[in-house]
């Protein structure tokens, strides 16, 4: 069973990595932070779901021609408002 402690130290470390989050897909981190954040995605699932859910905006982004619709980037505000709420 994990301990309250082990839980605290996981919320603290979603705290930290939250907001290297889109730096870290942007491949705009620092070596220590990017193996940081890769590491704790890889064990946290809701940070590993949020990347992913990133990466698809991301991904969604990059297909539109140079002006993104209304819809994706409300779409991308609503997700990171929500995203920023929760911890
Ligand atoms: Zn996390």
């Amino acid at each position: 069973m994990r301990t309250l402690l082990a839980q605290m130290r996981d919320m603290l470390e979603c705290r930290r990595v939250k907001p290297l989050l889109q730096p870290f897909l942007d491949g705009e981190l620092g070596e220590d932070d990017a193996i940081l954040v890769s590491r704790h995605v890889d064990a946290c699932r809701r940070c590993g779901l949020a990347a992913d859910t990133f990466r698809g905006i991301k991904a969604g982004l990059a297909r539109l021609a140079d002006e993104p619709d209304r819809e994706t980037v409300q779409r991308l505000e609503r997700f990171v408002d929500e995203f920023e709420d929760e911890v």
